[in-house]
């Protein structure tokens, strides 16, 4: 396994008699047997580029600062230098990782992982020609959305629906279909901004729309909006403040309210839901967290929301609603520089799908069965894990089992905290240098075969255990890594 492997630093041979060896050719190079297999594996050109590059940086040390000469390395170290190259190289930069930072769809790592049941269908639409934009009935040209659009309608209630490449662009193409060149109200309350990256007012100003703040940071009312009403107004937009609350004296306008006041003047009522769970959470004994159902039954006419999140599918915006926005949506030329990949309609179909057994959801959506997971399981799995982080942290520190909070991440109810359990690293030694230490020991946890990646909280490292699915395959990597190390490094 490619990236399994420890590199070793560029290790030059000791100065020794002052006449050395000289370096091989390339083409002499190639002709070694091990080399051979290597072109094998590798190929010709990328193995004859390897051999050329550590010819040259072993060239470039044969003489030292004092100008005296460095042996030439033996034809071994040669070859595993070309091998370690050319692995290095091989490998994908896009890595499965353990994400043991307690934010179960953590978006810097993927956010929710896909069920086994969608490989089949990823794998067809990889392999084979479909139907992707083909209606194999009337056998002429077809239309993507079609592969979703019924179980879409069927799941939230709506008219219609389309699918782009991810929600940002789903409220992109939404403000840009139905607000060109007008104004769109947003209380001032959900101005959000999430991961850094997604703006609402940077997004409303690429759209092409004004935005027109209602309101106040914490209190927004009915007539807020009322007066922001007139000519140059194109629609009313709720943006559910996923990733914060506003806690205090606040207030915020009800859907229904708004919904009223948007059909009143004849505007669309757009809300955008970020997480939009398709199944009432409650079930599962999480916290409720608002549906596209529910928004369009108060009044929405339109709902954005995520492939990725809550939905458990791949990254994917869906936007559903009345058939007559959701047909200008989809005539807007732009729609086709965000549509979504054969890939990801294929996945999202099949993770649809597992939606006709809601019973079942739980065991077969990674995300779900991660958020539904209880405490006490959690716990149970940090004890078996227990001895295998104390034989891998040996000297370095002390291992206990800690009680924690998970959270959903992406944006979903930032102030329900799921509880759970983690590994606690503490690092030996007094307060001075701690910084560093557990630095460290983030380092050595992203440097295993599949990196660990966790959290520092209170001192110290933590690594909680609700989206660990692959416990055996933890505990034997850092057993490896342990007798590797002979002894755990400092
Ligand atoms: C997550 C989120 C978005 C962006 O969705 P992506 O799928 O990441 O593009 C937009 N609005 C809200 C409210 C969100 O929570």
């Amino acid at each position: 396994m490619a990236i399994l492997r420890k590199r070793n630093s560029l290790e030059m041979p000791k100065p020794q008699s002052p006449q050395f060896a000289a370096i091989p050719s390339v083409d002499r190079l190639l002709h070694e047997p091990a080399v051979k297999a290597l072109a094998e594996a590798y190929g010709h050109s990328a193995t004859a580029d390897a051999v050329r590059e550590v010819l040259a940086e072993f060239r470039a040390h044969l003489n030292t600062d004092d100008g005296s000469a460095r042996a030439a390395p033996e034809p071994e170290i040669l070859v595993q230098h070309i091998t370690d190259k050319l692995e290095d190289s091989a490998a994908p930069s896009l890595r499965r990782v353990f994400n043991l930072t307690g934010t179960v769809l953590h978006t810097n790592l993927g956010r929710a992982p896909l069920p086994v049941e969608v490989l089949e269908a990823i794998t067809d639409a990889a392999l084979h020609p479909t139907n992707l934009e083909y209606d194999i009935g009337k056998g002429r040209r077809g239309d993507r959305d079609s592969h979703l659009e019924a179980r879409l309608c069927a799941l939230t209630g709506a008219e219609a629906a389309t699918v782009v490449n991810n929600n940002a662009a789903a409220v992109l193409l939404t403000l840009n279909s139905l607000a060109l060149r007008k104004e769109v109200a947003v209380s001032r309350g959900e101005l959000i901004e999430i991961g850094g990256s997604f703006r609402m007012p940077d997004i409303m100003a690429r759209a092409g729309c004004r935005l027109h703040e209602v309101g106040t940071t914490n209190r927004t009312h009915l007539h807020d909006y009322a007066n922001a009403v007139g000519d140059r107004m194109a629609l009313i937009m709720k943006v559910h403040t996923s990733n914060y609350v506003v806690e205090g004296f606040t207030a915020a306008v009800p859907e229904s309210d708004l919904a009223t006041l948007a059909h009143d003047h004849a505007l669309p009522f757009v809300v955008d839901l970020g997480s939009g769970s398709l199944v009432d959470l409650k079930r599962w004994g999480l916290p409720h967290e608002p549906t596209p159902r529910e928004t369009l039954a108060a009044g929405a006419d339109l709902v954005t929301f995520s492939g990725d999140k809550l939905l458990g599918g791949p990254q994917a915006g869906i936007i559903v609603g009345h058939a007559d926005l959701i047909a200008k949506i989809k005539r807007n030329p732009m729609k086709r520089a965000m549509r979504l990949g054969k890939l990801s309609i294929a996945a999202l179909d099949a993770v649809l799908r597992l939606y006709d057994d809601p019973d079942r959801l739980a065991e077969k959506l990674p995300a779900l069965r991660w958020l539904a997971r209880a405490a006490i399981k959690i716990e149970a799995a940090a004890t078996r894990l227990l001895p295998a982080f104390t034989a891998w942290v040996g000297e370095r520190g002390t291992v206990s089992i800690v009680s924690v909070h998970s959270q959903i991440g992406s944006g979903a109810q930032p102030a329900g905290a799921l509880p759970s359990a983690a590994i606690a690293i503490h690092p030996s030694g007094g307060k001075r240098g701690r910084g560093s230490r557990l630095k460290k020991l983030g380092e050595a946890l992203r440097g295993l075969p599949v990196p660990v990646i966790g959290r520092v909280e209170n001192d110290a490292f933590v690594l909680d255990l609700r989206c660990l699915d692959d416990e055996a395959g933890l505990i034997s990597q850092l057993a490896a890594a342990t007798s590797a190390n002979g002894k755990p490094q400092p």
